[in-house]
């Protein structure tokens, strides 16, 4: 044999760009100086093993299969039922900040509400990306999340214990504040099971789905991407978790690019997480 198939592999799969780790096979190739500087070679990966040239060149990447180590979930519908009617009220603190701040009528100030949330994923991202110098940051985030969290949420003991059973370090991870986090997290009774909320101040106020939030995240967590499975009812926030390597899980969606794994309910994610750690050895 001239070449080993071993060998071969990870430099046929590097020459067609084949991405790594998937969520079901986590192999995670860190950045290799050797690798790079050969990357006009890839298409002749096959041969890079021949014998005689063994002493000079080395394609393989050094392989290392990442443990998941980071339960990372949204905060917003995502613990709690889009029906519990939370979201729809600072949705409507929303719209009366726009009335208010930016001098538009209900109609108009709904109307930019939405347009920011589809361009830029958040009606704040919107604002600091077209409005910036009419926005004070602070007072938006104080008065939209003034609303009554504890009318609306009760403490959940089934979350609670499928949380409580997850053997992974757990996370939020939102766009939201730590007080209303804390808020939130404290009226289903599960606060003292996360050990950490990265919220839109430590993402200095980069929000989801950035990209950058995202690195932010990882580099705050000390983590590769393929150590955190992340927890969303937003596919448009799973997608770049995905392409920095992390396992995705939709709660109440349609399938959709992005999303590695779709639950109907968040309880569903402590059993997914345990037959992913089964298979995981
Ligand atoms: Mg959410």
């Amino acid at each position: 044999m001239f070449f080993s198939l071993s060998t071969c592999i990870p430099c046929i799969l590097a020459s067609l760009h084949l991405t790594f780790p998937s969520a079901q096979n986590r192999l995670y190739f860190p950045p290799h100086p050797t690798f790079v500087s050969f990357a006009p070679f890839a298409p002749f990966a096959p041969f890079v093993s021949f014998a005689p040239f063994a002493p000079f060149v080395n394609f393989v990447p050094e392989e290392t299969i990442v443990p998941l180590t980071y339960t990372v979930f949204d905060l917003d519908e995502t613990l709690y039922s889009t029906s519990a009617g939370l979201m729809q009220d600072v949705a409507r603190r929303i719209t009366r900040w726009l009335e208010h701040h930016l001098g538009m009528d209900p109609e108009e100030a709904s109307r930019l509400r939405e347009v920011y949330t589809h361009r830029y994923g958040t009606t704040l991202g919107g604002l600091l990306a077209e409005r910036a110098r009419e926005v004070d940051v602070e007072d938006y985030l104080a008065f939209v999340h003034d609303v009554p969290v504890e009318a609306y949420l009760r403490p959940d003991p089934a979350l609670r214990a499928m949380l409580t059973a997850i053997p992974l370090r757990r996370v939020v991870f939102t766009n939201s504040t730590v007080e209303h986090a804390a808020r939130v997290l404290n009226a289903l009774g599960i606060a003292d099971l996360f050990e950490r909320v990265v919220d839109i101040r430590a993402l200095n106020f980069i929000h989801k789905p950035r990209l950058e939030a995202y690195e932010r995240l990882l580099a705050l967590l000390d983590a590769p991407g393929p150590a955190c499975i992340l927890i969303d009812d937003r596919a448009v926030n799973l997608q770049p978790a995905k392409q920095l390597g992390m396992t995705t899980v939709l709660v109440d969606g349609e399938p959709q690019d992005g999303a590695d794994f779709v639950v109907s309910s968040v309880l569903e994610v402590g059993p997914l997480i345990q037959r992913l750690l089964a298979q995981e050895g």
